[in-house]
């Protein structure tokens, strides 16, 4: 009869104050398995290594093209999931201003060398919420009375990685409103409608976020995440 010897050993990246839930903070393991050469091949060790993934984290500094508009957005895609994008842009007039991922991230010649929305799928312009939409149709950011706009919202057609990734692209606000293509004209599948450049940027990848693990007292669950549990033995 074959022997099967497993011996399982679990090494934590940061032991001190690692919590007894940790499955949201630590969601990659890596399962390595090593053949004792010394004996018949029947015999392994498995290392289980629970490891903080860095969260992939990209940024776009906006810069307004005859305007006073700035701003930053920073995007993030915790485990392959929806882009998560957050940040303030200041300096517009109030009301809603298109928010789009044009194809280029050259903005050597203020915004006018980003290229048209980024649409690898070459369909027309829509909303974000829409089945047949540019990839880099984001929609609308809404500015109040003193021209600040708070942007939190996500994606599920953008990504960090891959065929839809939006690193290296830029990313535009329009002096309009975004009509989603239902504005009945041309324009409106093309742009939405949405009118002049009023600031871009180039999206680029900054040094990654550490998932933080849960304080003592705190939950381990994430807002909408799974709810997992990993005890040590
Ligand atoms: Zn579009």
């Amino acid at each position: 009869m074959k022997l099967l010897v497993l011996s399982v050993l679990l090494a934590f990246a940061s032991s001190a104050n690692v919590p007894k839930k940790r499955a949201a903070y630590y969601p990659n393991v890596f399962y390595t398995s090593l053949p004792y050469l010394q004996n018949d091949g029947n015999n392994y060790e498995v290392w289980l290594t629970y490891v903080p993934v860095p969260v992939p984290t990209a940024i776009v500094e906006l810069k307004g093209e005859g305007s006073e508009v700035s701003g930053r957005i920073t995007f993030t895609q915790p485990q392959g999931g929806p882009v998560i994008y957050t940040g303030n842009v200041t300096g517009l007039s109030e009301g809603l201003h298109g928010f789009h991922i044009h194809e280029f991230g050259d903005v050597s010649k203020d915004c006018k060398s980003v290229g048209a929305h980024f649409n690898p799928g070459y369909t027309h312009h829509g909303g974000p919420a829409d089945p047949y939409r540019h990839i880099g149709d984001l929609g609308n950011i809404k500015a109040n009375a003193e021209g600040l706009a708070q942007v939190h919202d996500s994606d599920h057609l953008i990504s960090l990685h891959g065929h839809n990734s939006i690193i290296g692209r830029s990313l535009v606000i329009s002096a309009n409103k975004d009509d989603y293509g239902r504005g009945g004209d041309k324009e409106s599948l093309r742009t939405g409608n949405s009118g002049d450049t009023v600031a871009c940027g180039a999206i680029v990848w900054i040094h990654p976020v550490r998932p933080k693990p849960p304080q003592e007292g705190e939950s381990a669950k994430p807002e909408g995440g799974a709810d997992t549990e990993i005890v040590e033995p």
